[in-house]
């Protein structure tokens, strides 16, 4: 049954404006409703209208406070990116696993990094029963004692600030380098920012506007 519903979110995030076809299939091909503890645990035999919720267009609350990104936000980031298979991503703040699974779907070698130690635990579980090769680190993303060491793709799925960019440009992108993230511009609101590194030149350009939950140091109390 999710296929379905999984199917018509594709099309949806593809007429919202998405036209990278490897981002669709992932889409379409990732059961969300898996990743979302609450609605699973009350209803994966029953209540099939309360699984249907899990692909809508929308950010979904997954617990402690935070939630799941609305998924043509993740196909947008995911685009903006620009990975493909065999690549190494880094994801600050993979929560439930949503993105990290549509990035293992598109073949890219994924570590998300994720503070919330029942997070951590919940996403490792579902991403390895849906068979993707994904690390889950539990730890402050930006803490360079963590020693995650370069990743080509950086992706911050967490409302940041621009001296936040500059400690995991500094510290976590490598040359050449895109990195991917929503920083605040006030009122609540954030602006994707896209960084891309090569040769030691630096580009920068400004894309959507977007609202996530907020970047927090230190690793959160269970
Ligand atoms: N991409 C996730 C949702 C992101 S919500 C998904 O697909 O489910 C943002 C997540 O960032 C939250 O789970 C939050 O706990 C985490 N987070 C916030 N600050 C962080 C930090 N400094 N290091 C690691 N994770 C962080």
């Amino acid at each position: 049954m999710w296929k379905a519903w999984a199917e018509r979110l594709a099309e949806q995030v593809k007429v919202l404006g998405c036209g990278d076809p490897d981002v669709i299939s992932a889409i379409r091909e990732i059961p969300r409703h898996r990743f979302i503890e609450v609605l699973r645990e009350g209803a994966e035999e029953g209540d099939r209208r309360a699984l249907e919720q899990a692909y809508g267009d929308f950010p979904f609350p997954i617990g402690f406070g935070q939630t799941v990104s609305q998924p043509s936000m993740v196909a947008r980031m995911t685009h903006l990116l620009s990975v493909r298979s065999g690549i190494r991503v880094l994801e600050v703040g993979s929560g439930c696993g949503y993105q990290c699974a549509v990035l293992g779907r598109m073949g890219c070698v994924v570590t998300g990094v994720e503070r919330i130690g029942r997070l951590v635990d919940w996403s490792r579980r579902v991403l390895g029963e849906l068979g993707l090769s994904v690390e889950v680190v539990h730890g402050d993303g930006l803490d360079p004692s963590l020693g995650l060491g370069r990743f080509p793709r950086v992706l911050i799925s967490a409302a940041c600030s621009k001296e936040d960019v500059e400690r995991a440009f500094g510290g976590l992108l490598s040359d050449p380098g895109i990195l991917v993230a929503p920083v605040d511009v006030g009122g609540g609101m954030q602006r994707v920012l896209v960084v891309n590194l090569e040769g030691g030149e630096r580009g920068e350009r400004w894309e959507d506007l977007c609202r996530f939950v907020p970047l927090v140091g230190g690793l959160a109390k269970d």
